[in-house]
């Protein structure tokens, strides 16, 4: 458990949080005078993304002025890469031993779908809380058959936590994952249909393990994308053990399905039956709906994983290449609103440093601001 959390009553339904919401983002306009002294601190939701509109044509130039034989990780290195999926939260420094390895930022978590999890999940918050500009933090440690689940979820959510993930929602092939404790049976078991709600409410995208990719577990699945339109549902390596075939068929018939594709399988475990070549079409036909990652180099090891991930950027076309890179997730995370939660600390720590302000931003540049109040606020205590 978390010390930083506020305890919550009761699950606020997601009907009530979007009017919450809603209403918040009616209230007044940015731009006010800078000398107003304000009675009190307002924050309202900004979500609006733009991306780089620049980042193909870098892609372009540092491809014309590469060497022959010079190593991918160099030729990408102006390029921002988003690994969607990391398990190295316990260890020491996440953010600076995968930065060496071209990683920009890690959407990170540890243990997966069991209690240990909940350690690991605090672990990712104080490594983002460090780091911010490098870390989204993800969390996986709660159960699936208890009304605690969603309970946990929701208050992970308004404490700041920015994805959902990984989570089992069913596996019967894998050696380690189809051990833990908390795993589903399928994707629709449990909680997890009030857990989709939940992330639906608050944007957040959620990551779920389904193996194996066909039969059951897919019908499941199916029927829980159909089930919830709004909820971002990504699929986690998506390519292990399934061709692109498969994956085309599922895209295609729900816009709310997302799929992290794990470059390293493909390129270097034995069982992969394709090459990343195969995948081109897939990924140049759908360029909003693909995530890279390096499952924490699962398999084949990291640098693999690593190096992998720009053995992919390098055969997608430019612009394609920057949406699977960074841009498509980094949408993801923009475009979350700040939470209630958020929204009283900030009220808490202006007040308490005697500083209202007005202040306009997504749940992310809440986050920043929150962690900055309190060093501020830490720093004015003397310890
Ligand atoms: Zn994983």
């Amino acid at each position: 458990m978390h010390p930083d959390f506020v305890p919550q009553k009761k699950v606020i339904f997601p009907f009530a949080l979007k009017l919450g919401l809603g209403i918040g983002m009616l209230i007044g306009t940015v731009g006010c005078s800078g000398g107003e002294r304000l009675a009190e601190t307002i924050v309202e939701a900004d979500i609006a993304y733009a991306p780089d509109s620049s980042a193909a044509d870098v892609i372009i130039r540092l491809r014309e002025s590469r060497r022959a034989d010079a190593y991918l990780t160099d030729v990408y290195e102006p390029l921002t890469v988003i690994d969607i999926h990391n398990h190295d939260a316990s260890t020491r420094d996440p953010a600076g031993w995968w930065g060496a390895q071209g990683m920009d930022r890690l959407v990170l978590f540890g243990d997966v779908s069991e209690p240990s999890a909940q350690i690991t999940d605090a672990m990712a918050w104080e490594h983002y809380r460090a780091n911010p500009e490098r870390i989204y933090p993800s969390f996986a440690g709660f159960p699936v058959y208890d009304e605690e689940g969603p309970r946990i979820v929701e208050r992970n959510l308004e404490q700041g936590y920015l994805a959902i993930g990984e989570i089992v929602a069913a596996s019967t092939a894998s050696p380690v994952v189809s051990q833990v404790e908390w795993k589903a049976q399928h994707p629709n078991d449990g909680y997890l249909p009030d857990i989709y709600e939940l992330a639906a409410a608050y944007k957040v995208p959620i990551l779920l393990h389904i193996d194996p990719p066909n039969g059951m577990p897919i019908a499941y699945f199916v029927q829980a994308l159909r089930e919830h339109p709004d909820t971002i549902f990504v699929f986690a390596h998506a390519n292990v053990f399934n061709p692109p075939s498969h994956i085309e068929g599922m895209i295609k018939e729900f816009p709310n399905l997302y799929i992290d594709f794990f470059p390293g399988f493909t390129a270097y475990d034995p069982g992969s039956g394709n090459k990343l070549e195969d995948f081109v079409p897939l990924l140049e036909s759908y360029p909003d709906r693909v995530f890279l990652s390096t499952d924490g180099g699962y398999g084949i090891g990291k640098t693999r994983a690593a190096y992998a991930m720009f053995e992919m950027i390098d055969l997608l076309s430019p612009e394609t290449a920057v949406k699977v890179a960074y841009q498509n997730y980094e949408r993801l995370i923009e475009q979350q609103p700040p939470t209630a939660t958020q929204i009283s600390k900030i009220k808490e720590l202006t007040g308490k440093l005697n500083e209202p302000g007005r202040y306009s931003l997504n749940k992310r540049k809440a986050n920043e601001l929150i962690f900055e109040l309190e060093r501020r606020l830490a720093g004015l205590g003397g310890s």
